[in-house]
């Protein structure tokens, strides 16, 4: 200002400018009156209770979530009560509205943990949420700051005691079984056409080495991902391909899959990787379907990691994005760490980025027969969910959600299902060319 005042011609110009405002027509005093009546009802709220604008429930075996979301952010206390076991949750000035009251109707009979939910107002000032619970639970209460186009959120999350181990359900999937039954009928023709590749199994039909892959659909839960303009959330499209490449990869007779998530529920980056490792998971394969700002951007992708920046600027803005899942989705930094603490350490990637490399080229070899290619080489960034220090892993960007053609495409359950076929070939050519030879802990013996 004292700066502009000091520039004599400035200051003649906002003279002018000031005479100009006295001669609004009507409707700008109307609108005068409106912005002002809304900032003393604004400042009236300050004071009220909180108003939780939107309640959701995430139900899955490996943890429910419970989202309240609100414009101020809600003081809590989290209890956990035994005979019978509940979980309350205390909220301190939060009105009693219909979006609350709401809450009891939406559990599901078959909620693996929940078995019911009440609310009622425990003592002024408090509104209570109780859980009745199927089984013993840990509960874990965390607030969120507002981001993408979320607001405030109070987080409940209900794990079990004893977490589902991944392999034994893998284990004991049908799917598995006659996996099983083929690979036991193939495995003569199995081994002729590997004859370079399983020299541990020579000699010794009785034991394969079965492959294990782990699909890691994006996003999900309160992490939808990408958005198209008509609606159509990345988190759906991911899961639908996943279950498509799942179903082609346990049809093989020495092959099987299992799914990082298999249902709308966040997943956070260093659960995804813990869930792998769990597994002993031979590959790792993360499935996308991104939005950027520009329509027109299209293409597929597959990526791998890299820990020296970026190939690119687009990777790196990319990588960042999908880094930011869990921002969006909602992590407990206590958990994290946990899981950090398991995966990262003793990191020493090189050999398995180089690995990674190959499958991804073989990947995109083939994606690029059904779509074309956003480039036709593979890049590489610091994806957080590509950091499993001893499983070649790789990122596919299926194609642009955000594009309307490729939208289209990708909402197309024959298009989905020639994506995971064009996955299947490309990981069966790079374990054709580099098959895994360490026995590891997946040598089945055959009856
Ligand atoms: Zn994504």
């Amino acid at each position: 200002m004292f700066e502009r005042l000091a520039n004599p011609k400035a200051f003649l110009t906002m003279v002018s400018l000031d005479c100009r405002k006295l001669f609004f027509p009507s409707s700008f005093y109307t609108f005068l009156f409106i912005v002002a009546s809304q900032f003393s009802l604004h400042v009236g709220a300050a004071f009220a209770d909180t108003i939780v604008t939107s309640t959701r429930i995430w139900p899955a075996s490996e943890y429910t979530r419970l989202t309240l979301e609100s414009a101020t952010s809600i003081s809590y206390s989290l209890s956990l009560l035994k005979n019978p076991h509940r979980v309350v949750l205390d909220l301190e000035n939060v009105t009693l509205t219909s979006e609350i009251q709401r809450l009891p109707g939406k559990i599901g009979f078959d909620y693996p943990y929940i078995r019911a939910l009440r609310i009622g107002r425990f003592k002024p000032g408090i509104l209570r949420i109780v859980l009745d619970l199927k089984t013993e639970v840990l509960p874990q209460a965390f607030v969120l700051k507002p981001v993408a186009n979320y607001g405030h959120r109070l987080v409940l999350d209900v794990y079990p005691v004893s977490p589902p181990d991944p392999l034994m359900a893998l284990l004991n999937e049908d799917a598995m079984k006659s996996a099983q039954a083929n690979a036991h009928a193939n495995i003569k023709s199995d081994v002729k056409a590997k004859d370079n590749a399983t020299s541990n199994t020579k000699g010794n039909l009785e034991t394969i080495r079965l492959i294990t892959i782990a699909i890691d659909p994006g996003h999900g839960g309160e992490d939808p991902g990408a958005m198209s303009r008509r609606g159509t959330y990345e988190k759906n499209i991911t899961l639908a391909i996943a279950r498509k490449l799942k179903a082609k990869i346990d049809a093989e007779p020495n092959m099987r899959a299992a799914l990082t998530r298999d249902g709308d529920y966040f997943m956070s980056l260093p659960m995804r990787l813990d869930k792998a490792r769990k597994l002993n998971a031979d590959l790792f394969v993360s499935i996308h379907a991104d939005a950027f700002v520009k329509p027109h951007a299209r293409g597929s992708s597959v990526f791998a990691l890299s820990e020296r920046g970026a190939t690119s600027a687009a990777a790196r803005w990319l990588a960042k994005k999908e880094n930011d899942a869990d921002l969006i989705g909602g992590v407990n930094l206590d958990i994290k760490d946990h899981y950090l603490k398991k995966t990262l350490l003793d990191l020493s990637l090189t050999a398995t980025i180089n690995d990674s490399l190959k499958l991804a080229r073989e990947v995109l070899s083939e994606i690029g027969e059904i779509n074309q290619l956003h480039k036709n080489y593979v890049e590489q960034a610091g994806f957080a969910v590509l950091k499993s220090p001893d499983i070649p892993s790789i990122l596919v960007e299926t194609a642009f959600i955000s594009n309307p053609d490729e939208e289209k495409r990708l909402r197309n359950s024959a298009y989905q299902d020639k994506m995971a076929k064009a996955m299947l070939v490309g990981i069966k050519r790079y374990l054709a060319k580099n098959p895994p030879l360490s026995p590891r802990s997946k040598m089945v013996r055959l009856e």
